[in-house]
């Protein structure tokens, strides 16, 4: 297990970080038949990093991979994993195909200007396997349960369980800053709760390190509290002089776009 970033998160599941730090981390999960990756980062360099790490893992094909949301640090990859079917929620390939993944690629070029040329070369290749609510895949005594809980960090947010793993990948619906230039903040709370109670009891996000049931509970309630004070009307000065620590630390910045968001998306 030579390849930079790569680590063993559960039984059969390993994690690649990526020293770009602007790619997403990926899953890989092996089954006895076949293999699974989890998103495919945003840059060719880092996606073909992601490959040799299947590679030094298993001689097993990739058969899937399942795209947590169409953001690009988690897609643009995509094209590199052929033949593999690409797995993702219906709105998911809305957002990627066709004229739709030309407008994705610009908007990521104002989020990360400065990889804006890097991103020129991808071939965005949206999901060709969608779903709305679940669907499993199995890979031979590993199953991926793939579900949709509602919009929360985009519309189209899924958690991918792994059940023999009791591990969950969840994208970017929890993390340490939450980014809501996409987001749906009236429903994010409600979304995390659905997720809260997935069997699993680990949880690996886009960015950040692995984290429990608890800390998925807690972000539920930072946003249910941010929705409400939202729907009182409260002002984003207040909203803003009134965030707790952790408040804080989990909207960041992005605590006036969440605002935004909430007013633009509520209702
Ligand atoms: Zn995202």
């Amino acid at each position: 297990m030579s390849v930079d970033g790569l680590s063993e998160i559960a039984d059969r599941v390993y994690r690649v970080e990526f020293a770009s730090g602007q790619s997403a981390h990926s899953g890989i999960v092996i089954g006895d038949d076949a293999v699974a990756v989890v998103d495919t980062c945003t840059f060719e360099d880092d996606a073909r990093i992601l490959l040799e790490a299947v590679a030094s893992l298993t001689a097993l094909p990739i058969r899937y991979v399942v795209n947590t949301h169409h953001h690009g640090d988690h897609t643009f990859g995509n094209w590199l994993f052929r033949p593999a079917a690409i797995v993702g929620h219906e709105r998911c390939r809305a957002w990627l195909v066709g004229d739709a993944g030309e407008t994705h690629r610009e908007l990521m070029g104002k989020w990360m200007p400065a990889s804006k040329e890097r991103m020129q070369s991808v071939v965005i290749d949206a999901p060709d396997v969608t779903f709305e609510e679940r669907m499993r895949l199995h890979l031979g005594g590993v199953t991926l349960r793939l579900d949709y809980f509602g919009r929360a960090h985009t519309d189209n947010d899924i958690a991918i369980g792994v059940e023999e793993a009791g591990l969950c990948f969840a994208g970017d619906m929890i993390g340490e800053p939450l980014f809501c230039e996409d987001a749906f903040p009236a429903e994010w709370g409600s979304t995390l709760r659905a997720l809260e109670g997935v069997p699993e009891a680990t949880f690996a996000s886009g960015h950040d390190p692995l984290v429990d049931r608890a800390y998925v509970g807690r972000q539920a309630a930072l946003a249910e509290e941010l929705a409400a004070s939202c729907a009182a009307g409260t002002p984003l000065e207040q909203i803003v002089a009134d965030a707790s620590p952790e408040m804080q630390a989990v909207f960041g910045h992005q605590l006036g776009i969440a605002v935004e968001r909430y007013a633009a998306t509520a209702g």
